[in-house]
């Protein structure tokens, strides 16, 4: 199952909280995922989607918010081989969107997809209204792969006032258009994880935030293990370097008028090949630094040169 199904079918599970949150909630649910069709001046709610704990959740507030509505659920497979569930609100629509204040009733009484300041009405609204935003229009992309969540709809204004929203509690969101859908985004695996706790998926922010912590580790140790390997390589690579230098010297039958220091310094190097310049240091006797060493090889080096 994908990451976005996890959270989503966390969330189905989660508190709804007051009377005030859950009709935030669904509000949420309604503006992401409803379509509304007009008969004889009346609107028709319908909601669809492809995730069935979006639609359960879905029920369930709307049974417990407005008992008496007359509703009906089914379940279609898309022409792409994809399940649909769909719920419809037959009689009773009016009341619902009203009551959810969707209706605007300065633009010809139609209803307008918004987030309107009073259907926030406690400190908890807002995230129970995002909460249904992500049911009903959203995804994320599982963490192993990177740190993505969206929410997509098709109307404009929704998409400006939920970004407003997440940016005004914290999550800094993004837009962007594909197709004709709009996009709010939010990137990065600490602000989803918050994201993912503040609406009440604490299971997937847990697992948002173990993989998170695991790729980190891995990428710790792969930078430690690539450094340990470019300065052993250096290193030999001087020691090479050395080596040859006091062949040269050796072969010009110049060795033996090195000054007794450089002489010391090349037979230590010469016995012990492999040593790094601290360790091979430590040979001498009283114990030379790594930068006095350094300074006795790079004497060598000059000698070799001029030869
Ligand atoms: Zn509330």
């Amino acid at each position: 199952m994908s990451f976005a199904s996890d959270i989503k079918n966390e969330l189905l599970r989660a508190e709804s909280g007051s009377a005030c949150c859950s009709r935030a909630e669904l509000c949420g649910i309604i503006c992401f995922s409803a379509g509304i069709t007009y008969k004889n001046g009346k609107a028709a709610l319908r909601v669809s989607t492809e995730s069935e704990a979006a639609a359960k959740r879905f029920l369930n507030l709307i049974r417990r918010l407005f008992g008496g509505v007359d509703v009906l659920m089914g379940e279609s497979i898309s022409s792409g081989g994809i399940t649909l569930f769909t719920i419809e609100i037959k009689g009773g629509a009016d009341k619902i969107l009203r009551e959810l204040y969707l209706y605007d009733e300065v633009f010809d009484n139609h209803v307008s997809f918004r987030i309107r300041p009073e259907i926030l009405e406690c400190e908890n609204c807002e995230r129970a209204y995002l909460r249904g935003a992500f049911l009903g229009g959203g995804t994320a992309t599982n963490p192993q792969k990177g740190y993505h969540l969206e929410l997509y709809t098709h109307y404009h204004m929704l998409s400006e006032d939920t970004a407003a929203l997440l940016t005004e509690l914290g999550f800094p969101a993004k837009t962007t258009l594909r197709k004709s859908s709009h996009i709010i985004y939010l990137k990065g695996g600490d602000v989803i994880a918050d994201f993912l706790a503040s609406i009440g998926a604490f299971n997937a922010m847990m697992e948002l935030t173990n993989i998170k912590i695991e790729k980190e580790t891995n990428n710790d140790f792969n930078r430690a293990n690539n450094c340990d390997i470019a300065n052993t390589d250096k290193a030999f690579g001087a020691a090479i370097k050395q080596i040859q230098d006091i062949e040269k010297i050796k072969k010009n039958g110049k060795y033996d008028m090195l000054p007794d220091q450089l002489k010391e310094a090349a037979k230590l190097r010469l016995m012990h090949k492999e040593l790094p310049l601290e360790a091979l240091g430590k040979l001498f006797s009283p114990p030379l630094s790594k930068s006095g060493l350094s300074h006795r090889f790079k004497k060598i080096a000059e000698i070799a040169k001029d030869i």
